[in-house]
């Protein structure tokens, strides 16, 4: 280990790293080294150097221990910072002081610990005092220093685990309030320079008292220690729980930046912000971000103080009084516009920035792609395909199935929220609404939600500790911070509800409420946030799901669809589903279910004469029950039809488990027995008749059409007659007929015949050429035996469509509707990797259906294939079918986008990976806030950086192991369901 390069140097307009090193040098470490060192960028970054995340795996394997020989790089490091910084680390004349921070390969934001001003001592305190004449600022920074150390190195890197609130933080910051109180000052800047130098006496007893050892005034031992305690905050409480969250590898590890302080808190002509290239609430492109004058990084993030606005057009009603940067130091503003805007079309992508301006001088800190709720990111990806500073396949990948989902998340009731009064108002950091439960702490929303409750986390101030809670609330809600303090970022990370900064709101922990001018909410009481807005209502106001008509949305369904090969369809059966599914951009319905008809509203006569149907015993009796049902079937095929409009819709034969639509109501077998002229006990018997031991494998599918012709002519009519008059009344209807559970090709051969001699009896009846109506008849590929002959199969059939639930079913052997009872165990011992009814399992069921494909094809080599099983929505399986050529996938109507995105995204990964694209032309059509600094700041060339980055790609959560339990057939023939407990139903 020791003979590998450790240690990489950036400043002074050199790097040793790049930007495409985050996996060795963390995000941060990468990102400084491309801002300083890249020929496009050399901007002003202070001197540092990254130690690596393999140096983090090491130390914890080698249970604390360094490599030899890792010291000297250390100690190299810090004389190149000195170089190029002139001070020297521990020179008591003329000090360097030094930042020690964390930096994973992905942002972690909060969840590990930083070491500011190392460096300082007695001695070099009396130094910088010296050369800055400052000497408040230097034991403000001490005592900060101080605080920081003990907590984040001698404490928490120990291991020690203090009482709530007996922390030697919180116990310094009690030493502060006292010396405030004393001194009749309400802020800390209100201290003088000799109550700081006092309180640093103060502190530093207080860390001897409390943690038996003395503050190192040894500025070699405080970097180390420094270094030390950042790699063990990767193994904290809360960096563990974020991994566990996010899905981070453990052994990822995190980078160290020793970094050269800037100080943003010299005085007047100082200050420290966080920016981002664009607005991350709302995706807008204007330069946002907020700062504060004469004040440290943390001061913005950890939500102590409220901070400014950066420019004037980030204000709003909550902020227009406060000064904003733009107004206040309008060079360094210009300066800094001109940075956002290279490092943006540097990195063809919204950044976060970190900047501190010291004594006028601006200083870059930190850059990194910013993080962004849904609608945001939906936004900049239109925005930015439009400005050509990416390509649309770039922008495809940028977007996650989690964030468009977002989009399509629920609001409140815009009607009720109109009429509803205002309770708190605070900045909108994460989208949508929210409803639930006040709980003041992060374990009650743990606990509550566990309980099946729904909760608002409402905090005094945000808080990292509080990231397990956050997970488990509806919506966040804290009185303090702004839209950078971590809870907002972490939030808007998981596109979750949160309103930060709500300054009206007290919460008063000890009586367990919080107050809003009087008003007082108990804990478990309801509000209702609006996370877009920024407002708060008392009370649980109805949510809505959004609809598919944002114009963002819209616009990035048509970059998905300008990029994606596989078409997306939509399993609707009825014509308000395929309206939905048509404003998602389905582009077919890849399954109607006839079955859907006979339960749910104005289903009762239909579901009287199925029911008749199934009962009967002569072919008279059925088909009598077939022709009354005829006109219903016929209404709403053609209903579903008008809607699709243009669009092809794949009708498959009924497929019902017969016996779970016989009555167990009395009344209700009484009323069939009499309706068919027979006793109740010749019903019964006949009921009887149906039961089946395994009804899954049992009289279904195209067995009802082979046992029951009747049937299959009579769907077949109603499919082509509705489509017939469509056509006469100009309307573009493109029915497809789909065979269910088909297991040999003679059932098709069979079936064929029928629906053919249909065809031309609708054909004549309609005085209509073939060319006016195509048939189009195909097959589900749901039994291992139809992949195995699936040549034989697509001789006889226009397309084939996977239907993957039973295929699943029937190729594992594991019963869809009892998996509910093992999978748990599966998952738990790892047999299992995921649920195969969500995610086709690619190495037994994905290779049955490439046999399929390939033996289909081989006979037909344009088969038109799809699939239909639940899998045609789920992010993964949609990966799969491109990969294995199939022409659609079809899901239900709200998967669509998360489909289409998904078939988009496995599209430009192949296109990607095929060529790296031309850089795209920069430019950039930005508002008028951000033309002023273009011109001066533009100097440079456009980034010649070729490889387009593409970004990570997050899985969705976990979804829920255990399967739908759909209600046990036997069971619900006992319990006289009101509906049908039909198979159809439950999915
Ligand atoms: C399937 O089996 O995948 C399918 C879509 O059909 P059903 O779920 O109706 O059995
Ligand atoms: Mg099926």
């Amino acid at each position: 280990m020791s003979a590998a390069k450790n240690v990489y140097l950036f400043g002074g307009g050199k790097a040793d790293g790049d930007e495409k090193m985050k996996n060795l040098l963390g995000g941060k470490g990468a990102n400084l080294a491309e801002m300083a060192g890249h020929s496009d960028l050399r901007l002003p970054v202070p001197a540092g150097f990254t130690i690596t995340t393999e140096m983090c795996n090491h130390f914890f394997q080698n249970k604390g221990k360094f490599p030899p020989g890792f010291d000297k790089e250390v100690a190299a490091g810090l004389k190149h910072i000195e170089k190029i910084m002139n001070h020297k680390f521990g020179d008591p004349d003329n000090p360097l002081l030094v930042s020690v921070r964390s930096g994973a390969r992905k942002s972690m934001p909060g969840m590990m610990e930083t070491v500011l001003n190392v460096g300082l001592n007695e001695k070099t305190a009396q130094g910088i005092i010296k050369s800055t004449n400052n000497p408040r600022f230097v034991y403000d920074a001490y005592r900060r220093l101080i605080q920081m150390y003990s907590d984040v190195v001698m404490e928490k890197a120990e291991g020690i685990d203090p009482a709530e609130g007996q922390g030697i933080r919180q116990q310094l910051e009690r030493e502060l309030d006292k010396m405030k109180r004393a001194r009749g000052v309400k802020q800390d800047t209100d201290l003088t320079a000799d109550d700081l130098k006092q309180l640093i006496k103060i502190y530093k007893a207080k860390v001897r008292e409390v943690l038996g050892k003395d503050f190192p005034e040894d500025p070699m031992e405080q970097v180390w220690g420094g270094i030390r305690a950042v790699f063990q905050s990767w193994n904290g409480k809360r960096a563990i729980s974020y991994r566990r969250i996010e899905g981070i590898p453990d052994e990822w590890g995190t980078a160290v930046t020793v970094q050269s302080m800037v100080f943003g808190n010299m005085g007047d002509d100082s200050g420290t912000g966080v920016a981002f290239t664009r607005n991350p609430a709302t995706g807008e492109n204007v330069f946002y971000g907020e700062w504060l004058p004469n004040a440290q990084g943390e001061d913005v993030v950890a939500g102590i103080r409220t901070p400014y606005p950066i420019n004037e057009a980030g204000k709003t009603e909550h902020t227009a009084a406060l000064p904003s940067l733009e107004k206040q130091f309008s060079k360094i503003y210009s300066e800094l516009h001109a940075i956002e805007l290279r490092l943006e079309k540097h990195y063809h992508d919204m950044l976060d920035l970190e900047f501190t301006i010291e004594k006028g001088k601006l200083w870059m800190l930190q850059c990194r792609v910013g993080k962004r709720n849904g609608p945001a990111a939906v936004r900049m990806a239109v925005d930015m395909v439009r400005e050509k500073l990416t390509t649309p396949e770039e922008a495809v990948t940028r977007i996650t199935p989690a964030q468009l989902d977002e989009l399509l998340h629920p609001i409140i009731d815009p009607a009720k929220e109109k009429i509803t009064a205002t309770f708190l108002k605070g900045l909108p950091a994460g989208p949508g609404g929210a409803v639930g439960q006040v709980v003041l702490t992060a374990n009650d929303a743990v606990e509550w939600t566990k309980q099946g409750k729904k909760v608002i986390l409402v905090r005094e101030e945000t808080n990292p500790e509080d990231v397990e809670g956050m997970r488990a609330a509806q919506g966040i809600l804290t009185a303090r911070g702004g839209m950078t303090s971590h809870a907002a970022l972490v939030a808007r990370g998981w596109g979750k509800c949160c309103i930060v900064g709500a300054g009206d709101m007290h919460v008063d922990m000890a009586t367990r409420q919080i107050s809003v001018k009087g008003t007082v909410v108990k804990e478990g009481d309801w509000l209702t946030l609006n996370g877009s807005k920024g407002t708060v209502y008392q009370g649980a106001l109805p949510l809505i799901k959004a609809s598919g008509e944002n114009p963002d949305f819209v616009a990035f369904m048509g970059t998905c669809d300008k990029v994606k090969k596989l078409g997306v369809r939509t399993n609707a059966d009825t014509p308000q589903d395929a309206k939905k599914a048509r404003e998602f951009g389905a582009e077919g319905i890849g399954l109607f279910r006839f079955e859907h008809m006979f339960y749910g509203e104005g289903a009762d006569r239909p579901l009287f004469l199925l029911r008749r149907m199934i009962v009967s015993k002569t072919e008279s009796e059925r088909r009598k029950a077939l022709e009354e049902l005829f006109p219903y079937m016929k209404d709403d095929v053609k209903k579903t039809m008008e809607v699709m409009d243009g669009l092809p819709v794949t009708f498959r034969f009924l497929d019902p488990l017969l016996h779970e639509f016989v009555p167990t109501r009395q009344d209700e077998r009484q009323r069939l027995a009499t309706d068919l002229g027979i006793t109740s006990e010749e019903f019964s018997k006949r009921a009887d008749n149906l039961h089946e031991s395994n009804p899954m494998m049992g009289h279904r599918g195209v067995r009802l059409g082979i046992s029951y012709p009747e049937m299959t002519e009579v769907q077949s009519q109603a499919i082509l007659e509705a489509a017939a008059e469509l056509i006469q009344a100009g309307k573009n209807a493109k029915p497809e007929i789909m065979i269910p559970v088909t297991s040999t090709v003679v059932e098709i051969e069979d079936q064929k015949k029928l629906i053919e001699k249909v065809y031309e009896k609708v054909l004549t009846k309609f005085a209509m050429p073939k060319s006016k109506l195509a048939l189009v008849v195909g097959t589900m590929i749901e039994i291992p035996r139809a992949c195995v002959t699936a040549d034989k199969f697509a001789a006889q059939c226009d397309f084939f469509s996977f239907g993957t639930n039973d295929l699943t079913q029937m190729g594992f052997g594991f019963s869809r509707d009892d998996i509910g009872g093992f999978l748990p165990k599966y998952l738990e011992k790892k047999i299992l990797p995921a649920d195969p009814f969500q995610t086709i399992d690619q190495e037994g069921i994905g290779e049955l259906i490439k046999m399929g494909i390939a033996k289909g094809r081989a006979v037909k080599p344009n088969l038109k294939i799809g699939i239909c099983g639940e899998h045609g929505g789920d992010p993964e399986s949609v990966k799969f079918c491109h990969k294995a050529g199939m022409s659609y996938v079809s899901c239900s109507p709200y998967r669509v986008p998360l489909a289409k995105l998904a078939a988009a995204q496995e599209a430009a990964a192949d296109l990607l990976k095929a060529k790296a694209p031309a850089k795209p032309a920069a430019r950039a059509a930005r508002p008028a806030v951000k033309k002023a600094a273009v011109k001066a700041a533009v100097k440079k060339a456009p980034a010649k950086k070729t490889a387009a980055k593409k970004a990570p790609t997050k899985k969705a959560p976990a979804k829920k192991a255990v399967a739908r339990k759909a209600p046990a057939k036997k069971a619900a023939a006992k319990k006289a369901p009101k509906k049908p407990a039909a198979k159809g139903k439950k999915r």
